[in-house]
């Protein structure tokens, strides 16, 4: 019985993919996004890629598709709206066109939430509850609640990014003042050293340094860049608690390149949770970083297609996972 399904990541720079069978990653591939040539072309290149992939895996043929996309979502039509890393993809009705293009049933939902549910089925978070934080250029979000993902009536379930850390505090990227966002993530923590070099503080980072120089310079004992991890620490520790409040999960992964620089910010995130949660011990929550790295949003929107897919085949497809 077929129990194959393709995961799309689909970045502003890389497309990855897979096939994601029962004993997990079969074959995976890569090929350059370039959004400069429209999304028609994209759709050539993702079908020649994934016919490649398939012969490589002995001519497996897929039983659906998930694509993994940056943005909002319009459910269910899996339409992406404005996603500033893909202006190229804006309004463009992505599940249908890619479902056309592969001949397969295809499914579209936002990257973070795909993490989340990566790591649910496959990763750190195996079959558990579990709230996902990828810390990149941003702060995305995904959560998994019952087994399924949150996303609501408004399709904004999981935006943890945009969460409240400092009331009053920074701009974000999403034009609210004080999201976690703008404190935990690469782009936040180069505007933070900005703002701390134009109030003349002193450091031996370089004025428009990125997140890694940041935090190797903080490894090495920088006070300034020390700081900076201890800010974006606090703010992860709020989120935390909120996720704790609203959803009661005891695991919280996490994921992206700025998740490498964890130590540098769980003690302030331990101690802004130990302060912020009272209701319930917050030594109860475990915070992992993620097992599946860049592999998690393609396998979750595996397991996504194969979840939507669902119904009768879904429940199938789970007796005998
Ligand atoms: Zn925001």
């Amino acid at each position: 019985l077929q129990d194959t399904w393709l995961g799309i990541d689909l970045g502003g720079t890389n497309t990855k993919l897979g096939l994601v069978g029962p004993e997990g990653l079969a074959a995976r591939g890569r090929f350059a996004t370039r959004q400069d040539r429209g999304p028609a072309d994209w759709l050539e290149r993702l079908a020649a890629e994934v016919d490649r992939l398939c012969q490589k895996a002995g001519g497996c043929r897929p039983a659906g598709a998930g694509l993994a996309s940056p943005g909002v979502i319009q459910r269910p039509r899996g339409v992406v709206l404005t996603s500033p890393n893909l202006p190229a993809m804006d309004g463009f009705p992505l599940a249908e066109e890619a479902g056309r293009a592969l001949g397969l049933a295809a499914f579209v939902e936002n990257d973070a939430n795909c993490y989340a549910l990566g790591e649910h089925t496959y990763g750190a978070g195996r079959g558990r509850d579990v709230a996902c934080f990828t810390l990149g250029t941003g702060v995305g979000g995904g959560l998994i609640v019952g087994g399924r993902l949150v996303v609501g009536a408004l399709g904004s379930g999981g935006e943890l990014g945009h969460t409240l850390a400092e009331p009053g505090g920074r701009t974000c990227g999403c034009g609210a003042p004080g999201c976690v966002e703008a404190y935990a993530s690469a782009t936040g923590l180069k505007g933070l050293l900005a703002e701390a070099l134009a109030r003349g503080r002193q450091t031996v980072v370089a004025p428009g340094a990125e997140a890694d120089d940041l935090a190797r310079a903080a490894g090495r004992g920088d006070p300034l860049a020390g700081e900076l991890f201890l800010l974006a620490g606090r703010a992860l520790g709020r989120a935390f608690a909120n996720v704790a409040a609203f959803a009661g999960l005891d695991l919280i992964v996490l994921g992206g390149g700025l998740s490498q620089a964890w130590p540098l910010m769980e003690p302030a995130a331990r101690a802004e949770l130990a302060d912020r949660l009272r209701i319930v011990d917050p030594a109860l929550i475990s915070i992992v970083t993620s097992e599946l790295g860049d592999d998690a949003a393609l396998m979750g929107a595996a397991a996504f297609a194969r979840q939507q897919a669902g119904g009768a085949k879904g429940e199938l497809h789970g007796q005998q996972g």
